[in-house]
């Protein structure tokens, strides 16, 4: 998480008046930025990880599973120097982080892994299994776990919380969600309520249902006539639509976990590069990490958290979306009238797919080695007078490209603004950038440095780039191997960004991001890819995921340019013996994934509803297959195949493997 200012946040009401003097300010500071680290040259390939847990507490007397909302104290006993909990936490190199959810954590490590060196490669998977023994240590009861799930299934049904919670909140006015549930932090239920106020109505979060012989044709768990919220009205007036399962709240989407890896790029260019490069890798990966059949107590007829949480924090108005209002008059919602003249229309939340590459520029001149302005077909709105003040910075730090992608950022309002925060010194402060920033949520983040990163500054982080679309894995083996995966590949392109062309034209991902949200999507579709990279031009192929993954006559495969890669830097070659062995498993599990040698957690998890007992055909999970499920996911975290559940999920090579080879998880 980028910013977690303390002090007074703003309502929406007298927060909009600032919108401009913060996307102006920002602009001051990022161009600061850019000034300061813009020469920046050699920066090592540092990489990190980010996990999300979410607290499942179990109660075996009465076979039931909720999640926990009042252990979020161990965020302060986690960071809090002097306290055990935080000796234990930086002893082990573990960082824990608040989340949206009262219910969650995020934890990295504090110190990036030094990916130019093979053996702290090693102690990724080490350090996410300290992460979570420390969680569990702090947290000091044992029926309360940190289960790395993307979605918690009963998520707004029935009394799903621990302690119980009512949901009859202001900020989010759900039907479902308790405010409860949404972290004690001011920011977090004024974000909640600024999103919905700006819309002008509750967020709406229309998901597929998976259909079945019994499945009602409309989402059955909406409370029709509640009365206690104007608000409440909306799934009537054409919020919900039939056959998806209906969710109004932010604490759906941002509820769920996701895994993201952030590297260092040795300067901006290259960071570029890599950021243009891992951009059609996005799909792909969201779609191989696919874990996500079940929200809102429904299988749904998706795998992926993705769109969820795109819709679930969608501040468009009804003209920006370019949709009738629920109640008419209502087109603006919360934007204020006097600024209607400026409003535009607006084809994607601020959660989503980029949008736009960000160009591969040469160092010595303003030309692009594989990169052309045709590329970037997405049309997309950006803000005029943030485009013009960067293409004309006196610097010329900021291209065509680099321009657009900040001021398509810049459309967006701020959403949270603390009063204590307003005026603030743009040499030195980053907040202003940062409120924008980070709440463009998007499949690839740009990280610049702050303004203390000049060149001879080593201390503090270069150029980064973030992947940001898998859903989080159930055991850490899988979180490290595909953590581990995009960070090679990421070296691997940086190292051959001369030689590796991997652009298609944005449109063509976008369309990519879509198909990845069919069902089964590993294999229920192709993907746009471009197959030859050692070619300059442009082709566009379609091919499967276990062909871009294994390769094929069409394409080599990420597999092998990983094993290339771990050959040329290293001089290694992937066994199942030896150092570095664990490297062999890592890419069997990705490699089977792709091939569907193994199953996917989505497929595992929505086989096991539809073969439960208590299953109805009617898409609904019951609460005896939310707690077996839930109880079954733990065991498999904890590598336990008394049940055989390990071998039925990963295999019996994998299986055998992971039960045998445990990684040192003494704190
Ligand atoms: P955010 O939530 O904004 O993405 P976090 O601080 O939660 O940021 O996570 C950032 C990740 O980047 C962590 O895994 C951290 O270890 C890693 N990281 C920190 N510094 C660097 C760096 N200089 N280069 C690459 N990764 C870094
Ligand atoms: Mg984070
Ligand atoms: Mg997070
Ligand atoms: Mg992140």
């Amino acid at each position: 998480m980028g910013l977690l200012s303390l002090g007074t946040p703003l309502p929406w009401e007298e927060s909009r008046q600032y919108s401009n003097h913060i996307r102006s300010n920002g602009l001051e500071q990022l161009i600061n930025m850019f000034n300061a680290a813009s020469k920046r040259q050699d920066d090592p390939f540092l990489w990190g990880d980010e996990l999300e847990y979410i607290l499942v507490q179990f109660n075996n007397n009465t076979h039931r599973a909720k999640i926990n909302i009042d252990k979020d104290y161990i965020l302060e006993d986690l960071n809090k120097p002097g306290h055990c909990e935080y000796d234990l936490a930086l002893r082990n190199n573990t960082n824990f982080h608040p989340e949206y959810g009262r219910f969650m954590i995020e934890a990295t490590p504090i110190k990036p892994y030094n990916g130019e060196s093979l053996n702290d490669y090693l102690f990724v998977e080490e350090n996410m299994t300290k992460r979570r023994i420390i969680a569990s240590k702090a947290i000091n009861n044992p029926d309360i776990i940190p289960l790395t799930i993307t979605s918690y299934p009963l998520m707004g049904i029935g009394n799903f919380t621990e302690p119980p919670s009512q949901p009859n909140g202001d900020a989010s006015k759900s039907l479902f969600l308790p405010d409860e549930i949404i972290n004690r932090h001011v920011r977090f239920p004024t974000l909640t309520a600024n999103i919905r106020k700006r819309r002008g109505e509750k967020v709406a979060i229309n998901i597929p249902m998976y259909q079945d012989e019994t499945t009602a044709k409309f989402d059955e768990s909406i409370p029709l006539n509640r009365g206690l919220f104007s608000e409440d009205e909306e799934p009537i007036l054409g919020a919900a639509l039939a056959g998806h399962i209906y969710m109004d709240s932010m604490g759906f989407g941002m509820g769920c976990s996701c895994l993201q890896v952030t590297v260092q790029a040795p300067n901006v260019n290259k960071a570029r590069y890599l950021y243009d490069s891992w951009a059609n890798l996005a799909p792909i990966f969201l779609a191989l990490s696919s874990a996500t059949p079940i929200l809102k107590g429904h299988l749904a007829d998706q795998d992926v958290r993705w769109n969820v949480i795109s819709k679930s924090v969608d501040d468009r108005t009804a003209y920006e979306r370019d949709v009738e209002p629920l109640r008419p008059g209502n087109e603006f919602g919360g934007v204020k009238l006097e600024d209607q003249g400026k409003v535009q229309k607006i084809p994607k939340s601020r959660y989503d797919s980029i949008d736009s590459y960000l160009g591969d520029k040469l160092d010595d001149d303003d030309t692009y080695r594989f990169f052309n302005n045709e590329l970037n077909d997405n049309n997309q709105p950006l803000n005029e007078l943030v485009l013009k003040k960067l293409i004309s910075n006196k610097d010329k730090h900021f291209d065509l490209p680099l321009a657009q992608h900040f001021a398509h950022l810049y459309i967006r309002d701020p959403l949270v603004i603390f009063n204590e925060r307003i005026n603030q010194d743009n040499l030195s402060d980053t907040d202003h950038f940062e409120n924008i920033q980070s709440t463009n949520w998007q499949t690839i983040r740009f990280k610049p440095p702050t303004q203390k990163a000049i060149p001879t500054n080593h201390d503090t982080p270069g150029w980064r780039v973030e992947f940001r679309s898998m859903d989080i894995q159930i055991t850490d083996f899988e979180n490290a191997a595909f953590a581990t995966f995009i960070a090679l590949l990421g070296h691997s392109f940086l190292l051959n960004s001369e030689e590796w062309n991997f652009y298609i034209p944005i449109s063509k991902i976008e369309e990519n991001m879509s198909r990845a949200h069919f069902k089964n999507p590993i294999f229920s579709t192709k993907y746009f890819f471009k197959k030859d990279i050692h070619s300059p031009g442009f082709e566009i192929d379609e091919l499967s995921i276990n062909e871009i993954i294994n390769g094929s006559s069409q394409f080599i495969g990420l597999i092998k340019i990983v094993e290339n890669h771990l050959k040329t830097q290293y001089n290694i070659e992937i066994s199942s013996n030896g150092p570095y062995s664990r490297f062999y498993y890592y890419l069997k599990l990705i490699s089977g994934r792709a091939s569907g040698e193994l199953i996917s957690p989505a497929n595992y998890i929505r086989y096991f509803v539809l073969g439960h007992e208590t299953y109805q055909k009617d898409s609904k999970i019951t609460e005896e297959i939310n707690f077996e499920l839930l109880e079954k996911l733990n065991r498999i975290s904890k590598y336990d195949d008394s049940q055989g559940e390990l071998s039925e999920f990963f295999g019996n090579e994998l299986s055998l493997y992971l039960v045998e080879n445990k990684v040192n998880s003494e704190v």
